[in-house]
Formats: structure tokens, sequence, C-alpha cells
């Protein structure tokens, strides 16, 4: 998931390496702008389960 740079805020800057530990992803990112390192990390939870509702 692309995120914005905290530093010049350099907009839709891809990852450059992703980790996934569990339920966590950890995002690093290095502005291509400024050089800024940054990591984002979020919880994987908003995954609809079950779709046999059908
Ligand atoms: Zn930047």
């Amino acid at each position: 998931m692309n995120d914005n740079c905290p530093n010049c805020l350099e907009r839709d800057v891809p990852p450059a390496v992703t980790r996934r530990r569990g339920q966590t992803t950890r995002d690093g990112y290095q502005c291509p702008r400024c050089r800024q390192q940054w990591i984002t990390e979020r919880i994987d939870t908003a995954y609809p389960a079950d779709r046999d509702a059908a």
C-alpha cells in the first residue's frame, strides 16, 4: 500500500519492503525525493472471511 512521505509530503510512495507477521503487515518506505525512511504497520482484519452467502 502506497503511503505519503512524513517529511516532504511526497505522495504515493510505494513500499520498498513488505513484511508480514501474523496479521500484521509492515511496509518500509524510502522517499524518492528526500530519502526519508519510515515504516507503516497495519493489521489485516478487513478481509471478508465468508463469501458463501450465495
Ligand atoms: Zn520525502
